[in-house]
C-alpha cells in the first residue's frame, strides 16, 4: 500500500516511459515532491544489454518523456546500486517507486536494491507496469508454470483476473527540476552511435508515448478488420507496429487491451480478428512467462536434447544471411528490411528463422544476437522465445521436420511480389513467375530484366532440397537421444 504524503519520492523510470496508466508514476504523484529519473545501467546487463537499433530508440524515447514532464527528467549512467543510495541521501528522499522488469538480471539488482534500502528504512514499491497478467499469476493447478501456448492463454490467462483498467496520467506540476536533467545530461548515457546509420532507421518511425497512441489508433481502424488473414503479409497494413512502443513501455498492454474491447464494442469488428489480435498479446505474455520461469531462455535450448546438436560455423553463410544475399529472395527482402527500417514483418522472422538454422544449420543464438543488435523493437522474451520456437527447441516449439519453403513462402504470402522489389529493387523487373526462384530464369528472361546472376544478385548460397534433407537428418537424430525435459 503507498504510504501517502511522504515528503519526497524518486520516480525511477525503466521500460515504462509513459506518463498514462503508470502504476509507479500514480504512487508517486501521491508524495509531496516527485523526482523522476531515469539510469542507464551499464553495470550489470551483461549479454541483456540494449543493442544499438535498441539504444538509438531508448534516446528518442527519454527524449520524448522529457518533453512530456518539462525538461523534468534526470538521465544518469552507471550502477543503480550505487546511485540510488547516494540519490535518496542527497535530495532528502523518503520513497522510490518503479514498475517491475521481469529479465534475471533486473530482478536479481531490484531485489538488492528494495533489500537494501528497505533496510535503511526507506519506503519502496513496486507495480506491474508492462504485463497483462504477472508470471506468476498464470501457471498450472499443480503449480508449475505452463509450456504450451494454448492452453496457457485459454485456460491460465483468460480465466484469470482481467487486466486492469487504465490509469489516467497524474498531475505532475510537483516533478522537479535540479542539476541532472537536461539534453546534455541524455546525451551522456552515449545511446546514439558514432556513425549516422540510425538517422535513416529512425526516419522510418514516431517515437514516444503520443506516437504509440496514434499508431493504436489507425491500427484500430485500419489494421485490425482483416487481421487474422492480413497479418500473413508483409506488404499489407494489417500489424499494429506496436512492438517497440510496447517494448519500451511507451504504452501499456492494459490500454491496447482496453481500447480494443471497446473498440470492438463500438464498431462490431469480427471477433476473430480481435481474437488473434488478443492472442499476439498472449504470446507476449507467454514469453515473458517463459523468461521469468526458466530464465536461461536467451541462451539455453529449452529442450537438453538439443545440447549435443553440432551447429554449422561457417562464418561466410552467417554474413550473407545478415547483409541480405542468400540468393532467396524473400529472406534477402526481410532481412534488408530490418537493416534499413529496424523492424522484420513476424511472417519473415519465421522465413529467415527457419532459413538460418534449418537450411543453414547456424546456430540459432547467432540469430537471435543479430536481432538483438538491429531490431528496435528486441526484446529479450520475445527474441529469444522466437528463436526457439523456430529452431524446435523452445517450448511449443515448431517441431524439426517444419522448414518454411522460401520460394513456396514468398509464392503464397507475397503473391504480387511487391514486397520483394521494395526491398530487393535488382529483381524489380523479373517476372513474377520467376521472382521466387531467379535461378529457374531462362538466361534470356534475366537478360532482357538486366539481371546477371552472381553479379548483380547472389546465386542461392545453398541448395534448398540438399540442405533439407540435411537438416531433416540431423533434427531426427536428435529423436533418438534424451526425450524432452525443461
Ligand atoms: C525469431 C523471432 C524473433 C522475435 N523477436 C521479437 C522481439 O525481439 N521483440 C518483439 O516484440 N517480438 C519479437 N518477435 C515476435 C513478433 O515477430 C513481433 O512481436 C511482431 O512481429 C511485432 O510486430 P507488430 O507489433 O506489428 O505485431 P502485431 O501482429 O501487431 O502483434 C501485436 C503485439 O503482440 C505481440 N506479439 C505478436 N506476435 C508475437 C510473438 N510471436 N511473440 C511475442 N509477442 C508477440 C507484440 O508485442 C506485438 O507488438 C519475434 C518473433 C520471432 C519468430
Amino acid at each position: 500500500m503507498v504510504k501517502l504524503q511522504t515528503k519526497n519520492a524518486i520516480m525511477w523510470f525503466r521500460q515504462d516511459l509513459r506518463v498514462r496508466d503508470n502504476p509507479a508514476l500514480v504512487a508517486a504523484s501521491k508524495c509531496n515532491q516527485i523526482f523522476p529519473l531515469y539510469i542507464f545501467d551499464d553495470k550489470n546487463a551483461g549479454d541483456a544489454s540494449p543493442g544499438a537499433a535498441s539504444k538509438m530508440w531508448l534516446y528518442h524515447s527519454l527524449k520524448d518523456l522529457n518533453n512530456q514532464l518539462e525538461g523534468k527528467l534526470r538521465f544518469l549512467i552507471g550502477d543503480p546500486k550505487i546511485l540510488l543510495p547516494k540519490l535518496v541521501i542527497d535530495n532528502n528522499i523518503e520513497s522510490i517507486f518503479w514498475n517491475r522488469s521481469y529479465e534475471q538480471w533486473q530482478i536479481n539488482r531490484d531485489t538488492s536494491i528494495k533489500t537494501d534500502l528497505t533496510n535503511k528504512g526507506y519506503f519502496v514499491e513496486s507495480f506491474n507496469g508492462s504485463l497483462l497478467w504477472e508470471p506468476w499469476q498464470v501457471m498450472k493447478k499443480d503449480g508449475t508454470p505452463y509450456k504450451v501456448f494454448t492452453p496457457f492463454y485459454r485456460k491460465g490467462c483468460l480465466n484469470a483476473k482481467a487486466p486492469r483498467v487504465p490509469l489516467n496520467a497524474p498531475d505532475l506540476i510537483i516533478a522537479q527540476k535540479d542539476k541532472l536533467c537536461g539534453l546534455d545530461k541524455l546525451n551522456e548515457l552515449n545511446l546514439l552511435p558514432k556513425t549516422s546509420w540510425d538517422e535513416k532507421v529512425i526516419g522510418n518511425w514516431k517515437v514516444g508515448e503520443r506516437a504509440a497512441h496514434s499508431r493504436l489508433d489507425e491500427f484500430l481502424e485500419g489494421g485490425l478488420a482483416g487481421y487474422k488473414n492480413g497479418r500473413n503479409y508483409p506488404i499489407k497494413d494489417n500489424v499494429s507496429r506496436l512492438s517497440t512502443h510496447i517494448h519500451w513501455g511507451e504504452i501499456s498492454v492494459n490500454t491496447i487491451w482496453q481500447k480494443c474491447k471497446f473498440h470492438i464494442n463500438r464498431k462490431q469488428v469480427n471477433e476473430i480478428d480481435a481474437d488473434q489480435f488478443f492472442a499476439e498479446l498472449g504470446w507476449r505474455e507467454f514469453s515473458y512467462s517463459l523468461l521469468y520461469n526458466f530464465p536461461k531462455l536467451p541462451s539455453k535450448n529449452l529442450q537438453e536434447r538439443f545440447d549435443n546438436f553440432v551447429w554449422s560455423k561457417n562464418a561466410i553463410h552467417l554474413n550473407l544471411w545478415k547483409e541480405g544475399k542468400t540468393g532467396y529472395p524473400i529472406v534477402d527482402a526481410g532481412m534488408r528490411q530490418l537493416w534499413q527500417t529496424g523492424y522484420m514483418h513476424n511472417r519473415l522472422r519465421m522465413i529467415v528463422g527457419s532459413f538460418l538454422v534449418k537450411n543453414l544449420l547456424i546456430d540459432w543464438r547467432d540469430g537471435e544476437k543479430w536481432f538483438w543488435e538491429t531490431l528496435v523493437d528486441a526484446d529479450l522474451a520475445s527474441n529469444s522465445a522466437g528463436w526457439q520456437w523456430i529452431a524446435g527447441c523452445g517450448a511449443d516449439a515448431a517441431p524439426y521436420f517444419r522448414i518454411f519453403n522460401p520460394v513456396t513462402q514468398g509464392e503464397k504470402f507475397d503473391p504480387d511480389g511487391k514486397f520483394i522489389k521494395k526491398y530487393v529493387p535488382e529483381l524489380s523487373s523479373l517476372p513474377g513467375k520467376y521472382l521466387f526462384s531467379p535461378w529457374e530464369a531462362p538466361e534470356e528472361v534475366l537478360n532482357s530484366a538486366g539481371i546477371k546472376l552472381g553479379e548483380d544478385y547472389p546465386v542461392p548460397i545453398v541448395d534448398l532440397k540438399k540442405s533439407r534433407e540435411k537438416a531433416l537428418a540431423a533434427f531426427a537424430k536428435l529423436k533418438e537421444t534424451r526425450s524432452l525435459k525443461i
